[in-house]
């Protein structure tokens, strides 16, 4: 029961750290990125924090 706890606690999705500034966009809305909270790879395709979250719930959800 304790380790439910420990979930419980609120945590920050986006805790003030170093951000990536750049020139990006969002490889599903094609909305303008301008920096990340995380550092992008270039074999990937980039997501806007909406279409991030969107995609994390999908995820989540199945
Ligand atoms: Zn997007």
């Amino acid at each position: 029961m304790a380790f439910e706890k420990f979930n419980q606690e609120p945590r920050k999705d986006f805790p003030p750290r170093k951000m990536f500034k750049g020139d990006w966009k969002c490889a599903d809305c094609g909305k303008e990125i301008t920096e990340l909270p995380f550092e992008p790879s270039p074999d990937r395709p980039i997501y806007c924090r909406e279409c991030w979250s969107k995609r994390r719930t999908q995820r989540f959800e199945r």
